[in-house]
């Protein structure tokens, strides 16, 4: 269902944002505006802004903003109902009636939780069904070792060699194929359009969040089939880059430090082996999404991934992501063992808690892998690691960090530290000048526009979306402006916009003015999706930045639009509107003549 303004306005009015924001980013008041790091872009000084006054959020550097709402929707992944809805919950504001039953069109996310829910104890029941289950209990048990108390703990369970078991079950449950298909829980047939069982023959690992829904589902083969592993695809209640296997557990032991590891079985061996801190990635390289979660819970992160040369690549790009939002990362180093699992089964769980307690910065682990690659008796290798070490150290941004690194790698190879000093120096202002040439390049085409995927047709139109963002900019401040163009005082309707998304805006804007609740920038959020929402604010923010925001300012970007209009008709061939433009040059023209006589 669509939600009431009024309703709306309620939950708004009843939201602290200044709170609600705070729980996920550490403000610090400057002004009238609190600043923070940013939730949405990996930053290291702040550039996200609140406005408790005008109860809305803006980000500086990537440009994200809205309300309350937006930012909710943008933090957890969910539609603009559904946020109303958390907040209502968490304001204590009971929902109107139809809401229970999910929003008009799509299925909602709770259905889709109920559903995964009793996929979750379809899968468990059949996996401890003697029959059905034979296969899938052998290899968690015997092959994985996993005693019966782990395999209740993470509710796995057995998906059978079948394309109608769930589906057939989840039907009785009166579950439409419609539904099944937007949950992921099923495919659709090409031939029927029929839903059939999207896992087959698999052990299952349900996927659940830190509030306890079940969010999706991993699928591992008990063969060599490919694939290996098989994971929901993402759904209105689940996006794979956000999740992390096992944090519904992990969050409440990761105070001092959190292990990521590369799949589902090596986090469910190290739980059972008393390390409870142990989450995974969901079959993805780790993002920066994850790497802001993992800053939510804990400072440190051990990664433990496989010991061969796949694992260890992944492992220093998940360094660089981890360090980019100032985590303190760390590397596990397992002799003799593929992956933590084995390690645990080899060696035993003590000897894996000193590895942990062992374990080496990201820079010595580099180092480490450096320097067995070259002897650095001989002159040629020991340039070569030289070089490789200073590129390395050249990468951390606090002195007091390359100073003892620096440090290290002088004793290790033999070369002074003013010598390393100065090639580190060198390379960083390599480094800092290429990346001002990016970003200045980023600056330009960011000016043309170029790539927009909110407003594609900006580049084409640039002096069109100049004038329309003045003009929208001012709407949306202003009430006198959208006054004016209500009564009619200024020739402005929708067919002057060149650009679909502004067109779309003005609509919005002029038909929530004439509304009796009255126009409110936060409502925008009903007909517009974040990203756009981000937009809507990028052009209020610009416009309080100038002095310069009066009626001429306004009329002179409304005469801007009409003078493109003209001139596209003409230019498009439409004969009447040439014409007619033609007349009125001829007319402007004569009476020039007739002003000089
Ligand atoms: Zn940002």
């Amino acid at each position: 269902m669509r939600f009431t303004d009024h309703f709306i306005q309620e939950v708004l009015d009843r939201t602290d944002i200044e709170e609600l924001i705070g729980r996920y980013v550490t403000l610090k008041r400057s002004g009238a505006n609190l600043w923070g790091r940013c939730p949405f872009h990996s930053e290291k000084t702040p550039s996200f802004s609140v406005s408790p006054a005008k109860r809305m959020f803006f980000c500086f550097g990537c440009h994200a903003g809205g309300s309350a709402i937006t930012f909710v929707q943008k933090m957890e992944n969910l539609d603009f109902p559904d946020a109303v809805e958390l907040l209502a919950t968490r304001a204590g504001i009971p929902l109107p009636q139809e809401s229970a039953q999910g929003e008009s069109g799509g299925i909602s996310r709770r259905r889709i939780f109920e559903m995964n829910l009793e996929a979750a104890r379809f899968f468990r029941s059949c996996l401890f069904d003697r029959e059905l289950g034979r296969d899938g209990m052998q290899y968690f048990r015997t092959k994985r070792r996993l005693s019966d108390a782990t395999i209740k703990h993470f509710g796995l369970g057995f998906a059978p060699n079948s394309f109608g078991a769930l589906t057939d079950h989840m039907h009785k449950l009166g579950y439409t194929d419609e539904e099944l298909i937007a949950a992921c829980l099923c495919g659709k047939s090409q031939k029927t359009g029929r839903a059939y069982d999207y896992f087959r023959n698999r052990v299952m690992f349900p996927i659940i969040d830190t509030s306890g829904n079940v969010v999706a589902f991993g699928g591992r083969v008990l063969d060599d089939s490919k694939p290996k592993y098989l994971n929901s695809s993402d759904t209105p209640a689940f996006k794979k880059s956000r999740h992390l296997f096992a944090l519904n557990f992990a969050k409440n032991y990761a105070s001092e430090k959190m292990i990521l590891c590369e799949g589902y079985m090596d986090v469910i061996a190290l739980h059972q082996a008393g390390f409870e801190n142990a989450v995974a990635t969901l079959g993805t390289a780790i993002t920066p999404d994850h790497a802001r979660i993992f800053s939510k819970y804990t400072q440190r992160v051990i990664i433990s991934y496989d010991s061969d040369e796949a694992g260890q690549n992944a492992a220093n790009k998940a360094m660089r992501i981890l360090g980019e939002v100032g985590m303190d990362v760390r590397v596990l180093k397992l002799a003799n063992a593929k992956d933590p699992d084995e390690y645990i089964q080899k060696f035993g769980a003590d000897r894996l808690r000193l590895a942990l307690e062992e374990s080496k910065t990201g820079f010595e682990h580099k180092a480490e892998r450096i320097l067995s690659k070259y002897d650095v008796s001989i002159g040629t290798d020991r340039i070569k690691a030289s070089n490789e070490l200073c590129a390395i150290i050249a990468e951390y941004s606090s002195p007091i960090e390359r100073e003892v690194y620096m440090d290290a790698a002088s004793k290790r190879i033999g070369i002074p530290v003013d010598v390393l000093r100065n090639s580190i120096e060198q390379i960083q202002r390599r480094r800092h000048k290429v990346a001002r040439e990016k970003e200045s390049r980023e600056a330009q085409a960011s000016l043309k526009n170029y790539g927009d995927r909110i407003n594609p047709e900006a580049s084409k139109n640039p002096r069109a979306t100049t004038a329309e963002e003045a003009i929208l900019g001012l709407l949306l401040i202003f009430e006198e402006y959208r006054n004016a163009v209500e009564r009619g005082e200024v020739p402005l309707c929708r067919e002057d916009f060149v650009t679909e998304f502004h067109r779309r805006v003005f609509d919005a804007v002029m038909s929530m003015h004439a509304r009796e609740t009255g126009f409110s920038p936060e409502l925008l959020g009903a007909d517009f999706s974040p990203d756009e929402m981000g937009r809507i604010q990028k052009m209020v923010v610009a416009r309080q930045q100038l002095q310069q925001n009066g009626p001429a300012v306004f009329r002179s970007a409304v005469e801007v639009l009409q003078d493109v209009a003209k001139t596209s008709a003409a230019k498009e061939g439409d004969l009447n509107a040439q014409i007619a433009y033609l007349r009125e040059k001829q007319a402007k023209l004569h009476k020039g003549k007739a002003d000089k006589t």
